[in-house]
């Protein structure tokens, strides 16, 4: 592992008043665009230019953008914003993959981490800044809640990233996931723009985004009738009503019987496979009878299911389930015929789980029980 920190500038904001692009669905922002360069007496290529520069080549200020005059590149930055989000803090794992912790204009900070695989290189984002829902694992569960995270302070995370991944590994990032610090169902005002802007702004196929959710049922409703199709996994962690809500706060308010009905409805209206999410926990969701309840769970649905060993935080005494327990409980989920496998988590020496890299950086975990 390596890491670097970097000091924060002085986090200079936006311009009052100045537009966020970032938070803009591309029409909005080609629209506002041409109507600057119009009022400039500038012509509508300088329109293109502008976009060009803020999608495909993530310009971080106006400064960068070299191709409009001076003057013009100046008044472009007093009336919009291209939104700072400053690297507090990069980790580089022996596994390639690289956790950037970004410093928000705010202070707020939020973690993105990208993952190569052969074939593809993955951005997981993040949504809130600390999380309401306290899932027991999670490290972000264990900060509480500070607040949602912008659309463009969502897509200004992309923008960096891509930026960090052509640098880094000369290559463009083909997949988003919304995984990170918070919970996207809970942040839907803002994430859902923020999935138009990284589909129609950067280029990310929507079968290339998934919204990863512990099972907000509103969210996945309103996430079917969006026309896109984008992807869906659920944390579920646990098959029965009883575990799930030792594990998950959120199974309260929406029962595993509740949960799947959206699920399914999902599926009947975007025909996407859907992706569960399953922590093994050492002696609690990890029995073989507890995979022929998740099996039954699974029975009528097109899914699959992502076995990942807990990855332990200062907050809990849990540890991971043994290797082979692991391999005996996706064994038995294979014979009942539940498509599923196991997901080494990346990036382990650089704290990979969400909030990890924060808990860390704060010192917080050290006094956590
Ligand atoms: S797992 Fe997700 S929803 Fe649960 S506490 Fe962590 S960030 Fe929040």
């Amino acid at each position: 592992m390596t890491a670097e920190t970097t000091a924060p500038n002085a986090t200079a904001g936006d311009d009052a008043g100045a537009v966020p692009l970032l938070g803009l669905e591309p029409d909005d922002l080609e629209r506002r665009i041409g109507s600057f360069m119009e009022e400039a007496g500038e012509p509508s290529f300088r329109t293109e230019q502008v976009v060009n520069w803020v999608y495909d080549q993530c310009a971080l200020d106006f400064d960068e953008i070299t191709t409009l005059p001076t003057e013009l590149r100046a008044e472009a930055g007093r009336r919009f914003s291209l939104t700072a989000v400053e690297p507090a803090y990069t980790a580089r794992s022996e596994d390639g993959t690289i956790k950037h912790l970004w410093q928000l204009e705010d202070g707020e900070q939020v973690e993105s981490v990208l993952i190569p695989t052969e074939d593809r290189l993955t951005l997981c984002v993040s949504s809130q800044a600390g999380c309401a829902l306290g899932c027991r694992f999670c490290a972000t569960g264990h900060f509480g809640f500070n607040r949602h995270l912008s659309t463009e302070e969502i897509t200004a995370q992309f923008r960096n990233a891509q930026r960090a991944a052509r640098r880094e590994y000369d290559r463009e990032i083909t997949n988003v996931v919304f995984m990170g610090m918070g919970e996207p169902m809970a942040n839907r005002d803002n994430v859902f723009p923020a999935l138009t802007v990284l589909n129609r702004g950067f280029g990310i196929g929507a079968r290339r985004i998934t919204v990863s959710t512990v099972g907000l049922v509103p969210g996945i409703r309103a996430l079917t009738e969006r026309p896109e199709n984008f992807g869906l996994a659920v944390s579920l962690h646990a098959p029965n009503h009883d575990l799930r809500q030792e594990i998950m706060r959120i199974e309260k308010r929406f029962p595993i019987p509740e949960l799947m009905e959206a699920i399914r409805e999902y599926q009947a209206e975007t025909g996407r496979r859907v992706t569960f999410e399953y922590l093994l926990i050492d002696g609690l969701n990890d029995s073989e009878e507890l995979a022929d309840q998740l099996a039954d769970l699974c029975a009528d649905l097109d899914c699959f299911v992502n076995l990942i060993p807990f990855n332990p935080i200062p907050a809990v005494e849990w540890e991971p389930t043994p290797d082979d327990r692991v391999a005996a409980f996706a064994r038995r989920l294979h014979r009942n015929g539940v498509s599923a496998a196991v997901r080494q988590p990346r990036g382990r020496d650089i704290a990979a789980a969400c909030g990890q890299l924060r808990l860390e950086q704060s010192g917080e975990g050290e006094d956590a029980e």
